[in-house]
């Protein structure tokens, strides 16, 4: 089932307090109409009844798809120096659902399920589109390294984000964009061919230490390179 909660949050316009219906968890396999709604970007837009201004409400939800074998934990991008915290979380909530501590029943469901814990809109519409070209997004993010390692001067640092925008059905090429989390700005939008991809799950031992990096835990995503460990020394 999916779950929606009316919640208060600040206009970010006009910064009155307003009432918006926040979802708490999706089941795409029973409404796929969610799943579609999020590729598209239309999910969770809400209309300010003050001064009219739409806005994207952060996202802070579960979502299953279990013909896809996917169960994301998603978290606002603001959070993602907590990285470490939340896939500690996320794990936790996992394993009550569908892991360990779970019912028999409910663990069979579970071993078929990837967790992941996943930042922001553009990093949950990615792996949808992953879940959807039936890739592995290790292989995605490995891809991504590299076609930095092959970019000097590349933009991706903190604060950047190289996401996903739609894999070519006829050739299986891949379009990335660059994002500047602050302002939404694209930085640079990029092609990787299928070619690149294939490359890598042909050369195991090469991308094994890095692949262990990003499959560790459930946090599989680059950006966990970019922004250190995710607590402040002292
Ligand atoms: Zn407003």
């Amino acid at each position: 089932m999916s779950i929606m909660n009316d919640v208060t949050v600040t206009c970010p316009s006009c910064e009155a307090q307003i009432t918006v219906t926040a979802v708490e968890s999706v089941n795409a396999d029973r409404r796929p109409d969610l799943r579609d709604e999020i590729i598209a970007g239309t999910f969770q837009v809400q209309q300010c009844g003050d001064c009219e201004a739409e806005f994207l409400l952060d996202p802070q939800f579960n979502y299953l798809d279990m013909g896809r074998g996917q169960w994301f934990s998603i978290q606002p991008l603001s959070l993602l120096g907590d990285w470490l915290a939340l896939e500690d979380e996320a794990i936790a909530t996992f394993d009550l659902a569908y892991g360990e501590q779970a019912s028999p029943q409910a663990r069979e469901i579970g071993d078929s399920l990837s967790p992941r814990l996943v930042f922001g809109w553009a990093a949950l519409r990615e792996k949808l589109l992953i879940g959807e070209a039936g890739l592995d997004d290790a292989t995605v993010e490995l891809t991504k390294l590299a076609m930095i390692r092959g970019l000097p001067g590349a933009p991706l640092r903190a604060g950047t984000e190289m996401r996903l925008l739609n894999v070519s059905p006829e050739t299986g090429d891949m379009a990335f964009e660059w994002q500047d989390n602050l302002t939404g700005e694209t930085v640079e939008t990029l092609i990787a061919p299928r070619s690149l991809y294939d490359s890598i799950l042909e050369a195991p031992d090469a991308w094994a230490q890095m692949r262990a990096v990003l499959e560790d835990r459930v946090f599989c995503d680059v950006q966990k390179l970019y922004i250190g460990e995710g607590r402040a020394a002292g």
